[in-house]
């Protein structure tokens, strides 16, 4: 019989709470909010299974529990998201990275392989920065400008390069600005990489709770995405050095007559890219 403050009786009895509120990773979201707070690595719970919780670790855990029961993400409790090459600092003023914008990430960093003509890159609506860092982090010779029109996000994005950069992030940018509307004129692109929200308003209500009620609206929901984002890529263009390449994830049902404007209105090149689940997800323009 196992004590009942031991790290496994601790872990089933917030197993079953969890699953009794509906939340579907139950076990997992147990285990890695518990790993988080003793400071030790999941597989290591397995390991300490025996090991007893003080009364200080058993209430903190018990508060991260309810947290989760009431659709809390779990990144947003431990305050940290694990996204491409690095461990990302999250908060309730930037969206949670997602795994598609890690194949947008890999995507660029593919692409440029070959090209070791040093890139001045803008990632627009950096949110945590998780895009714009990972690239800096990738290709260190890079020219790494991020923005975002919350004051709160891009707070977030400058600890992210603190942390995930110390060494680089004083080369890094940061600018306030609604779109392209407080980036410089002056300034020209060889890449524009973003995640913009995407999101037609009236899908709200098919969305699970732990977004709806956690994560920034602005960074996810449109009224009218289409006119946002036709609107976003022209602008884009007039940034962009010639031969420039823009990289936006996108909504699977624009992508293509995204594309197809792009290239109408005098993009040089356009294609759309699936994501790992087989969607429309990535617009590739060339200028
Ligand atoms: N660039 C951030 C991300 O990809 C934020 C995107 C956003 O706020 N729409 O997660």
């Amino acid at each position: 019989m196992q004590h009942p403050d031991s790290i496994l009786s601790l872990l089933k009895k917030s197993e079953d709470f969890l699953k009794k509120k509906e939340i579907p990773s139950a076990r997992l979201d147990a285990e890695i909010l518990l790993a988080d707070l003793l400071n030790l690595q999941r597989v290591k719970l397995y390991v300490n299974f025996e090991r007893l919780l003080t009364e200080t670790e058993k209430n903190a855990y018990r508060e991260r529990i309810v947290d989760r029961s009431k659709n809390k993400p779990t990144a947003y409790i431990t305050g940290q998201k694990a996204f491409y090459n690095s461990v990302f600092f999250v908060n309730e003023s930037v969206l949670i990275p997602r795994p598609e914008t890690e194949e947008l990430v890999e995507k660029i960093i593919l692409d440029f392989k070959e090209n070791e003509k040093e890139q001045t890159v803008l990632d627009l609506c950096t949110g945590s920065g998780c895009i714009g860092i990972s690239l800096k982090l990738a290709r260190k010779d890079w020219n790494v400008i991020l923005s975002d029109v919350s004051e709160e996000a891009l707070a977030t994005a400058r600890k992210n390069a603190e942390k995930i950069l110390p060494e680089e992030n004083e080369s890094i940018q940061f600018l306030e600005s609604d779109l392209f509307a407080s980036i410089p004129s002056e300034l020209r692109f060889d890449l524009i990489a973003t995640n913009p929200p995407y999101i037609p308003l009236t899908d709200k209500e098919t969305m699970m709770k732990d977004v709806i009620d956690y994560e920034p609206h602005l960074a996810l929901f449109l009224e009218n995405p289409k006119e946002f984002l036709t609107r976003l890529i022209d602008k884009a263009r007039s940034r962009l050095n010639e031969g420039g390449r823009f990289y936006m994830e996108t909504l699977p049902s624009l992508a293509p007559v995204l594309v197809a404007e792009a290239i109408a209105n005098g993009w040089k090149e356009g294609k759309v890219e699936k994501d790992l689940s087989g969607k429309d997800r990535f617009v590739v323009l060339t200028r």
